[in-house]
This record gives structure tokens, sequence and C-alpha cells, in this order.
């Protein structure tokens, strides 16, 4: 059996995502399977499929990340 690859996200479904905290529009990063808010330095987890909008689960971005900006 292949190895499992990480289920893409619904386009429609990523169209009509905001971030919880800024509403502003997010970016999302396929290779990390993340939700990027790059004006809270916040990315969300997605799990299995399922974007997890909670700032609670929401890992912080280095000043790295957020230089290298993407999207
Ligand atoms: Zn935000």
């Amino acid at each position: 059996m292949p190895p499992l690859k990480e289920p893409m996200l619904d386009k429609k479904l990523l169209a009509i995502l905001v971030c919880p905290l800024c509403k502003g529009p997010l970016y999302y990063d396929q290779g990390a399977a993340e939700l990027i808010c790059y004006p809270d330095a916040l990315a969300f987890p997605i799990r299995d499929g399922i974007p997890v909008m909670l700032d609670t689960e929401a890992r912080t971005l280095s000043p790295e990340e957020k230089a290298n900006r993407k999207g």
C-alpha cells in the first residue's frame, strides 16, 4: 500500500476561511498543512483535512517565518 498523502484542503472551504482573530485572509501552506495568518503571526493546524481554527491550537510563527512570508 502506498503511504497516505495529506488530503488536499477543499478550495471552496479555503475560500471562506478567515482568521478567527482578525477576520483576515489566511495563507494555506500545503507542505506544513497549516493555515497561516501573517498579521497575527499564527499558524492554524489542519488535521485530517479539517482546519482547526482555534487560537488555543495555533502555533506562533517565528520571526524568521514571518520574514519569509509566502503568499
Ligand atoms: Zn489574524
